[in-house]
């Protein structure tokens, strides 16, 4: 089992990522860390006319910056992505490779008008984490609905299922 390495992309709020050090370390049984040196600038990703982020950039640019070592390399970020198709996305992830990125912008409640939930929140941020590494280990989404790799577009749908891989999918990892 490969180690996780989680990448902060600025801003990000640094509590939150080591918040998922312990959860990861359970789901995956492996080792993570935080790279504490070479914080990534999304700048170069930065689109003027949608006000977003590309993330499939910031995913080339993960790939090209930090070695993965046999193991998975997560960018986290508050700014908010996109591909070209979408209006947003949550994460992006290479299937069956090694790198993924992750925002945590649309998963704060306070983006929809209500209260902040700070662990409704994180577990949120935990679940879309475990989703796009799912994907790197060549998962696709799967229907059972309490699985992580179940779709979800929507925080409705990412509250709805758990942190926690299907029996079946627990398989691939
Ligand atoms: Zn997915
Ligand atoms: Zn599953």
């Amino acid at each position: 089992m490969s180690s996780i390495l989680i990448v902060p992309i600025r801003p990000v709020d640094h509590a939150a990522l080591t918040q998922l050090l312990a959860p990861l370390k359970d789901i995956f049984h492996t080792s993570a860390a935080i790279e504490e040196i070479k914080y990534l600038d999304p700048a170069f990703a930065f689109d003027t006319y949608r006000n977003q982020y590309n993330s499939t950039l910031l995913l080339a640019k993960i790939l090209g910056t930090y070695p993965a070592a046999g193991g998975k390399v997560i960018g986290i970020t508050s700014v908010d992505l996109f591909v070209p198709v979408l209006t947003y996305v949550f994460g992006e992830a290479q299937l069956d490779g090694t790198s993924a990125v992750v925002s945590s912008f649309r998963l704060h409640e306070f983006f929809y008008g209500y209260d902040p939930n700070p662990v409704l929140e994180q577990q949120r941020l935990l679940k879309e984490t475990v989703h796009e590494i799912g994907h790197t280990f060549g998962l696709i989404h799967c229907h059972n609905p309490e699985c992580v790799m179940h779709t979800s577009t929507s925080v409705e749908e990412i509250d709805l299922k758990s942190e926690r891989f299907c029996t079946e999918c627990a398989g691939s990892i």
